[in-house]
């Protein structure tokens, strides 16, 4: 009961009632919300209780946060332990175990970097409240049914389900033939995937395979491009692609009714840190979350921003596009010689399994073969990488690729592709 009312006052809040009619009030509003938070964590955070911050030179990262896992969160968790359990969970997909009541999840962001994240049960709910109020229809609230594509079955994305809407998981992992009944009968409104398994799914309705009609399309994870965009509203006839930009940071932005992309500066404040005239990198302060401080946290991701106001009306920035995400679907053939699709975040994966790499490049030269390219790279990563494949392969019934390392020089100038297919495009 708790619950479900936690979802539905932040879904009233965030749906209805926190409304800015200008940049000047919501920057005050966050100021405000800012200054009490960095008071919760000094009274609850190890980090923040010993050391003094300074908003004006204090800075975190990922490789900060990790190094100071121990310290900063504020419900003592261990990073090594939580670890565990967060690995434990990606390895036997069974994903309901939580740790003192926390929920740990693993990202493999495209910084490079290893993340790891902690959600409370009372952070679930809101994050669920939160997601529901922006995402919902405007004249469909309720009945709806949501099919969620993704790697990893994280409590975090769960908590949807036992509320006023049904919510259906689809493990990234699986072949399409496996579920595609199941995602028939089940005929979901509203369906949400990395922008990769979209296209994949275009593929499959165009074909007649797949015979879904969703009114609600949701793009998470990758960088959706403006022709897949094009290319996925034209297949499911929907006027528009909705886009939630989240990562281990948090919900960072999400789509608004009239199409643009805004950041949630209604949960964390946004400082910007301009590279040219538009684009810029996020410097985050998030006020809302309480156990895992996100506090002048820099961010990697490249955004450009749209200066002109939306037709919404929002006062929150507007971002035309999040660069330097845009990933490659790898293919290997498997033991039956047919084409098996390798989404990029497995790639990612098993380059993150090693700890302390940052710059990284994966290529796909031929089918049976990958160049990976580790900025100075140990020989013991060179195992655990060979290893982490050598257990993707396995699991997916893909046999006899070859692995080579090779130099880290990533082209200047171009825009960073870190899971990269050098073979033809289209197969
Ligand atoms: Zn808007």
């Amino acid at each position: 009961m708790k619950k479900i009312i936690r979802i539905l006052s932040e879904f009233v809040s965030a749906r209805w009632l926190r409304k800015w009619n200008s940049r000047e009030k919501l920057e005050k509003y966050q100021d405000k919300k800012l200054e009490k938070q960095i008071k919760y964590f000094e009274k609850k955070s190890p980090y923040f209780m010993k050391h003094k911050v300074d908003l004006n030179d204090f800075f975190m990262n990922k490789q900060f946060m990790m190094e100071n896992f121990d310290e900063l969160n504020t419900v003592g968790v261990r990073k090594d332990e939580a670890f565990k359990i967060a690995i434990d969970g990606e390895e036997t997909r069974n994903f309901s175990e939580k740790y003192k009541n926390i929920s740990v999840g693993l990202s493999s962001g495209t910084s490079g970097h290893r993340g790891m994240f902690v959600t409370t049960d009372d952070e679930q709910n809101m994050w669920a409240g939160f997601i529901l109020a922006k995402m919902l229809p405007k004249n469909k609230l309720f009945g709806n049914r949501i099919a969620f594509f993704l790697r990893a079955d994280n409590n975090l994305y769960k908590s949807i389900n036992s509320f006023f809407i049904k919510l259906k998981y689809f493990d990234l992992f699986q072949d399409f033939e496996t579920y595609v009944d199941e995602l028939n009968n089940y005929n979901p409104t509203i369906l949400v995937a990395p922008a990769s398994m979209l296209l994949v799914l275009c593929k499959k309705k165009l074909d007649g395979i797949l015979k879904i009609n969703p009114i609600q399309i949701i793009s998470v994870a990758e960088i959706l491009e403006k022709k897949d965009e094009e290319f996925i509203k034209e297949v499911f006839g929907v006027k528009m692609v909705y886009q939630i930009y989240q990562a281990t940071e948090g919900l960072l932005g999400y789509t608004c009714h009239c199409g643009s992309i805004h950041l949630n500066e209604e949960c964390i404040k946004f400082e910007k840190y301009y590279i040219d005239e538009k684009r810029f990198y996020p410097i985050i302060s998030d006020f809302r979350r309480k156990s895992q401080p996100f506090i002048k946290y820099k961010l990697n991701d490249i955004l450009i921003e749209n200066k002109n106001r939306c037709e919404c009306g929002s006062v929150f920035t507007r971002i035309d596009k999040i660069e330097g995400r845009s990933d490659d679907i790898f293919f290997f053939k498997d033991k039956s010689g047919k084409l098996k699709k390798v989404f990029p975040d497995f790639i990612r994966r098993c380059i993150l399994f090693s700890e302390e790499i940052r710059e990284y490049q994966v290529f796909q030269v031929d089918f049976d073969k990958l160049e990976v390219a580790v900025l100075e790279i140990k020989d013991f990563q060179k195992k655990e990488i060979t290893k982490e494949f050598d257990k993707l392969f396995e699991k997916l019934g893909i046999e006899g690729v070859k692995i080579d390392f090779i130099e880290y020089t990533p082209e200047k100038n171009v825009k960073l592709r870190r899971i990269f297919q050098k073979i033809k495009k289209e197969l």
